[in-house]
């Protein structure tokens, strides 16, 4: 039997932990029970930095439940950065590793699922969500529209997943040598190869307290998604200089004919190619800059992110 480590990154949960936490306790504890996991099993809470009392309720959990641990950081990092350190951090206790949101949105039961296929030797199960009904039509539209646009650029992703999903030690082992800083992970964790497979299951609606991902912070998750997975943006607009080169050569040829024959008009399109040119260099610019940013933060390495606490470590002492 393996010992299963669920990580849940929370950021501002109080509302919602104590409801999970119920539900959690009910669900590892059947796992157990089935001998579907080992009984030293647990749920690793990895604190995001939370302004209200998610860190101090984390923390009475695991001084009365022996099943909770948990990781604080050390300030706010994000949703991607939070589970990575989760990830790290559970590898070196657990056998396999399952990643869920706080909020109870993903299925718990489709932990069973992931046991099975992890049982016929998968070391990756991906949780993806069946039906969207619960989402609003516009976070279903929007979402759509960008996993269909990923696919475009080359991203190789798996359909309707978040970051429900089942890992193993070795391909956690394996996601720690990406190295990178801007993270994406569902765009990593296949990078990393190993027998895979799909779970499905319907998502539901956050039980108490609001999305942590607010309009501006999904966008920017969007944009990351693109630019640290992909250089097509890059390679389009070489595309488009290559064009209007073209264009230009044909151009010129009809200067240099209007230069013998007198009939230059040439006011309009002057005013037209200007406006032109200066949209097209500043888009690309823009784009050049958002890589050369990317190799900035890159070429920092900084940490990706600091553990302040670990309650697993203190309890060995
Ligand atoms: N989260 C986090 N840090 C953040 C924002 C969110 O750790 O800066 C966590 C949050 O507590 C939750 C998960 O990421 O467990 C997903 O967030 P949420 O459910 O609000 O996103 P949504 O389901 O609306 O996309
Ligand atoms: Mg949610």
């Amino acid at each position: 039997m393996e010992t299963l480590y669920l990580v849940i990154p929370c950021y501002n949960e109080e509302e919602m932990l104590p409801i999970t936490a119920k539900a959690l306790v009910e669900k590892m504890g059947t796992l157990i029970e089935e001998q579907k996991i080992a009984p030293d099993s647990k749920v690793m809470l990895v604190d995001d930095g939370s302004k209200d009392s998610t860190w101090d309720i984390i923390e009475k959990l695991h001084a009365s439940i022996p099943l909770f641990t948990g990781v604080k950081l050390s300030r706010n990092k994000g949703h991607q950065n939070a589970l990575l350190a989760g990830l790290m951090t559970a590898k070196d206790y657990a056998d396999i590793i399952v990643s869920m949101d706080a909020d109870l949105q993903d299925d718990i039961n489709a932990i069973d699922g992931f046991l099975e296929k992890r049982a016929e030797g998968c070391d990756i199960v991906y949780g993806v969500r069946s039906s969207r009904e619960k989402d609003t039509a516009f976070k279903r539209g929007t979402a759509q529209g960008y996993y269909k646009l990923l696919e475009k650029m080359g991203v190789e992703i798996t359909y309707n997943h978040a970051d429900y999903r089942l890992m193993s030690k070795r391909a956690v082992e394996a996601l720690a040598e990406f190295k990178e800083v801007n993270l994406f992970l569902r765009g990593l964790v296949p990078m990393v190869g190993f027998k895979s497979d799909v779970v499905t299951y319907v998502r539901a609606e956050r039980q108490a307290g609001e999305s942590k991902y607010p309009l501006k912070k999904m966008l920017m998750f969007a944009i990351e998604g693109i630019t640290s997975l992909s250089v097509k943006p890059i390679r389009f607009i070489t595309a488009i200089g290559a064009g209007v080169l073209a264009i230009s050569f044909i151009l010129f040829i009809c200067f240099i004919v209007h230069l013998f024959t007198g009939t230059a008009r040439g006011n309009w399109a002057i005013l037209f190619s200007v406006w032109m040119f200066s949209g097209l260099i500043l888009t690309s610019l823009g784009v050049v800059g958002e890589y050369i940013g990317k190799i900035y933060l890159e070429t920092k390495e900084r940490p990706k992110f600091i553990i302040e606490k670990n309650l697993e470590e203190e309890q060995g002492e």
